[in-house]
């Protein structure tokens, strides 16, 4: 094996997603995208198949897989649609992985075994509306009355929190002045309101919504991990997120690189197929630079966390490059099918519409280069 290729097992396993993503999602995207359906049945089936479980422990139903295996699968169904690839890594990234890393044993075994077959999804509130990249200016509270947290405040653009099949949202809360902690609320929670969806420029077949919390009330055992240790925890949440990021960045690209090379082959003008000219193939050789920059940067990053490594550095390198790399991708793309690429009958309008939101979740570009300059020793703000 060449070092810097993936396992057979892990090519297999790709295999096994991509021929799922083909037949179950890829011939519905166009329309869940037009209506902005959330489609519960084929995320289900998406559980079946064992993708929300990947890295978990199989004493809670996981396959006690690596991350690497689930950035295949993320890359995989990225490649066919990006709604159902963020489904599946804000399902994992977001909701489940902050219980299973940081939650107690009755925790894991209360919800674990629903979300990690993909029976139900877990969601998690960090974002507010004053509150997004400057993550420590939340302002919903948590007080404990009794054995009970009270919460109250505002979270905005929330995954896989509205759905059919929504069993809890993880929210950050201030349960002090100087104190950020994780709580799990329940979906259907007494004085929790699930806003209305949004109206999105992409990702429209995904779950999105604001949250309200009015007197909230949880039991106080569904605080997750240490009380103030929130902020650390969610850092930690969202390192791993950012490789998940790139990963579904990558799919996004590859999925540009492939469209774009066939029709710079089949597509004829001026007598000749368009790629014959230097000014498209040029463009198709730029494609494949960047699917290969991204895959090499997504997989190191993964492996240096199925290692036990440090990931922050290569994880913000990793997102950065990546989104940045789908978001050009699909302006090439659509400029190679020429008036068809504008047209939504074809997947490249949806591409490009999808692509904008990689560099702005788990981290805008500017915050992944905030990251990375830190990570360089220097003393930026
Ligand atoms: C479809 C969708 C799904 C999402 N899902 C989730 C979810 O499941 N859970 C969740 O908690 N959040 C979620 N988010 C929120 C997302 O993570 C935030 O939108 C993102 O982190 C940016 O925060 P903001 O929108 O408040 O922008 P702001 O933080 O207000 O940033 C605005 C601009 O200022 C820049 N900026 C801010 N600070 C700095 C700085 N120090 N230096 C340089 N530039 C800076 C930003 O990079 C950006 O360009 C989602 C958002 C969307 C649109």
């Amino acid at each position: 094996m060449v070092r810097y290729e993936l396992s057979d097992e892990h090519e297999a396993f790709r295999k096994v997603v991509r021929e799922f993503a083909e037949a179950e999602i890829a011939p519905h995207a166009s329309d869940w995208d037009r209506r902005h359906h959330f489609p519960v049945g084929t995320v289900r089936k998406m559980g079946d198949l064992g993708l929300f479980g990947l890295p978990f422990p199989e004493e809670y139903g996981g396959a006690g897989g690596d991350f690497t295996s689930l950035c295949v699968a993320i890359e995989e169904i990225g490649r066919v649609d990006q709604s159902m690839g963020i489904t599946l890594e804000a399902g994992v990234g977001l909701g489940i992985n902050p219980i299973a890393t940081f939650g107690s044993k009755e925790q894991k075994q209360r919800w674990l075994p629903d979300l990690v077959t993909g029976k139900a999804l877990a969601a998690f509130g960090l974002t507010e509306p004053d509150a997004g990249s400057d993550a420590g200016a939340t302002k919903t509270k948590a007080t404990l009355d009794g054995d009970e947290w009270v919460i109250n405040g505002t979270k905005a653009f929330i995954t896989n929190s509205g759905t059919p099949i929504t069993s809890l949202i993880t929210v950050t809360a201030r349960t002090g002045p100087e104190e950020i902690s994780s709580i799990i609320v329940p979906a259907g929670s007494p004085g929790l309101t699930v806003e209305p969806p949004y109206e999105k420029m992409g990702w429209r077949a995904s779950d999105t919504h604001g949250l309200v919390f009015d007197d909230c009330r949880v039991p106080a055992g569904n605080l997750v991990g240490e009380r103030g240790h929130g902020f650390q925890e969610f850092l930690a949440t969202l390192d791993d997120g950012r490789i998940g990021v790139a990963a579904l960045s990558l799919g996004l690209a590859q999925a540009c690189l492939e469209a774009s090379v066939d029709y710079a082959k089949s597509r004829v003008a001026f007598g000749a197929p368009i790629g014959r000219n230097q000014g498209i193939a040029f463009q198709c050789a730029d494609l494949e630079v960047m699917v290969d920059a991204s895959r090499l940067l997504t997989y190191r990053a993964a492996a240096l966390k199925d290692a036990g490594r440090p990931i922050k550095q290569a994880a913000a390198v990793a997102k950065l490059y990546a989104s940045e790399a789908a978001v050009t991708a699909t302006r090439i793309a659509a400029q190679i099918h020429g008036g068809a690429g504008f047209i939504e009958e074809g997947p490249i309008a949806r591409y490009y519409r999808d692509a904008k939101i990689l560099e702005i979740g788990e981290g805008t570009s500017e915050i992944q280069r905030l990251v990375i300059s830190r990570g360089l020793g220097l003393p930026v703000a």
